[in-house]
């Protein structure tokens, strides 16, 4: 137990000095199969209770460890219940620390009516960027500062297709994602 809690905390120790060392402030996550070990397809019919404990631990860990320092963390995703996800990362970090994480889902509650792309999940993070910026007046994200992690392969083209930076989430190996990090990340 010790030993295992130590060495995940190293791991997530270089995971943020990577995140730091490459310059990433924001972290774009999605939600089914990402976050979560399961996927809801936006019709969860459960509470919000029973889907805390599919949270995968690589992510409340990493999004904990994002959140306490300097690196903005968004959810973009395509379900519609945004409720869902909010409660999920009010689980993870509190309720105030979930107020700092802007949610783009499909729920018609924005819109992104910039010139950048439309594809995959770069209009989620073109919109939650916005929301970042507002928020927090003296911070600049790039694309070349954005990572997005996603177990979708095709929002991972669309993401290095526009210039984002993005690594592929295998939801088969979820404890492969620190290193994946540290190793693809340049
Ligand atoms: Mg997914």
């Amino acid at each position: 137990m010790g030993t295992t809690g130590c060495s995940a905390r190293t791991s997530l120790d270089r995971v943020m000095a990577k995140l730091e060392s490459v310059g990433i402030n924001f972290l774009a996550l999605d939600f089914d199969q990402t976050i979560l070990d399961t996927h809801t397809g936006g019709r969860w019919t459960g509470s919000s209770d029973e889907l805390i404990p599919h949270v995968r631990p690589v992510f409340s860990n990493l999004i904990q460890a994002a959140t306490s320092g300097r690196i903005q963390v968004a959810v973009v995703t395509f379900t519609g219940q945004v409720k869902l996800v909010k409660a999920v990362l009010e689980s993870i970090v509190g309720q105030q620390g979930a107020e700092r994480i802007p949610i783009r889902g499909n729920d018609r509650s924005w819109q992104y009516v910039g010139d950048g792309s439309m594809d995959g999940k770069q209009p989620h993070m073109a919109s939650a960027c916005e929301e970042l910026l507002t928020n927090n007046p003296g911070i600049k994200i790039t694309k070349n500062t954005t990572l997005l992690i996603d177990d979708d392969p095709k929002n991972i083209r669309h993401a290095l297709a526009d210039g984002t930076r993005a690594i592929w989430f295998n939801p088969h190996h979820p404890n492969k994602l620190y290193s994946d990090i540290v190793n693809q990340l340049e």
